[in-house]
């Protein structure tokens, strides 16, 4: 069998012909020829209607798949056709975008193997450059942002992400139904400015049909979903609150440790780090130990360690009225605690009360983990990168990893 046959088969084009297939003269590559099928219509790529053939260009090389470690071009002099509508231009070409280098085959391919490896092996893979590889990414995700549907979207979830040094962050926005959840939207920072972007992109009539929307407690997003999304139910996100909550437990812990060390008591609390973290099951049987131990002692930690671990239960109402009250008793006992972390905490809940108890509203069919889970697979995607500092670079590969994008087609499965 032929290379040609097999070309005919899988990467077959009415109006070109595959004629001739050599090693090129390095010998590290192959070499085939395409030539336009006799009496075929030339095709302008301005309008795709058939139009009269004016000149050629001078032949181009299209990188195809590569084939058993060989570099695969396909050698074509491209036509110009002198259009009625749009003038003297170049012809369509079914397999190449006209701009890149490599036919569609060869990006797909590459962008589909960039989502599994990273950028970097995927081009040391394929015996290509990086940039080559960026280039597939920024054209199939290009493809996919122009052909995907957006509707109906009923719950969203927005969330940050650092990506660089200095507190330079991202806003992400995904998609949270049950049918399907996918990132639909990345915005430079995380201000009023960035997210209203987001409302932009999918305009006022899909806004008002959005019935969920969860996020934390990060004032310009609250803003901006109020005043863009203000017939959705709000939820705030669960797993935001119990980090916050972690993060003071934490600041605590810290102020006694270091007090304690100042005053020349006894290190109670050296290696407790993660015995008042962590959450009770899944403690060791040494951390076990070490916890029931600290709780002997009337420390500041201890006593909101125990607040932190009394919060717990209010995730387990199923009725907005009882979650309310017993959040009210939690915030009243707190705030009587005298440890101000935990205070500040217990007021930042106060505040956002009614937020809160849409978790119940909306029987907590969005409760953790969703967004959450989202944004660990784009911490992945991020540490996969080499190279991705910059926003543009970032974008693309999230979008490519986390957007579901539809591809274009090829007649042939290749990979
Ligand atoms: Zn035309």
């Amino acid at each position: 069998m032929e290379l040609i046959t097999i070309l005919n088969h899988c990467h077959r084009h009415r109006g070109f012909v595959y004629e001739h297939a050599r090693f090129g003269p390095d010998k590290k590559s192959i070499e085939v020829d395409v030539r336009p099928r006799q009496g075929a219509a030339t095709v302008c790529s301005g309008c795709g209607k058939a139009a009269p053939g004016y000149d050629h260009l001078p032949e181009r090389r299209f990188e195809f798949i590569p084939l058993w470690g060989f570099l695969v071009f396909l050698l074509y002099c491209r036509r110009r056709v002198n259009c009625r509508g749009c003038g003297v231009v170049a012809e369509e070409l079914p397999w190449s975008d006209g701009k890149h280098p490599s036919t569609k085959a060869h990006m797909l391919f590459l962008a589909r193997w960039a989502r599994r490896l990273s950028w970097q092996e995927t081009a040391e893979a394929f015996h290509t450059s990086w940039d080559r590889v960026c280039e597939a990414v920024e054209y199939v995700v290009g493809w996919g942002l122009e052909h995907r549907t957006l509707e109906p979207i009923h719950a969203i979830g927005v969330d940050e992400i650092q990506y660089a040094k200095g507190h330079k962050y991202l806003t992400l926005v995904y998609q949270i139904d049950q049918e399907i959840t996918r990132l639909l939207w990345v915005g430079r920072e995380r201000t009023i400015e960035s997210f209203q972007g987001f409302f932009t992109v999918i305009g006022e009539q899909l806004a008002s049909q959005i019935e969920f929307v969860c996020s934390d407690m990060w004032q310009p997003y609250l803003e901006v979903i109020r005043e863009k999304c203000s017939q959705a139910l709000h939820i705030l996100d669960r797993f935001h609150i119990v980090a916050k909550m972690n993060k003071a437990l934490d600041e605590v812990r810290a102020a006694e440790t270091r007090k304690m060390a100042r005053d020349g008591h006894e290190p109670l609390l050296k290696k407790s780090r993660w015995c008042v973290l962590k959450r009770k099951e899944n403690l060791t049987f040494k951390q076990q130990l070490r916890l029931r131990d600290l709780l002997r002692y009337n420390l500041q930690t201890v006593r909101a360690y125990l607040l932190k671990e009394d919060f717990q239960q209010f995730w387990k109402y199923n009725s907005p009225h009882w979650a309310g009250m017993f959040l009210d008793f939690w915030c009243r006992q707190t705030m009587r605690s005298r440890i101000e972390p935990m205070k500040k905490i217990a007021r930042t809940l106060r505040a956002h009360h009614a937020l809160l108890l849409n978790y119940f509203k909306a029987k907590k069919q969005f409760s953790s983990g969703v967004v959450e889970g989202l944004n660990n697979k784009a911490k992945v995607t991020m540490r996969k990168s080499y190279g991705f500092r910059t926003f543009r670079i970032l974008e693309l590969a999230l979008y490519h990893s986390l957007g579901k994008l539809p591809e274009p087609e090829l007649t042939h499965e290749f990979f």
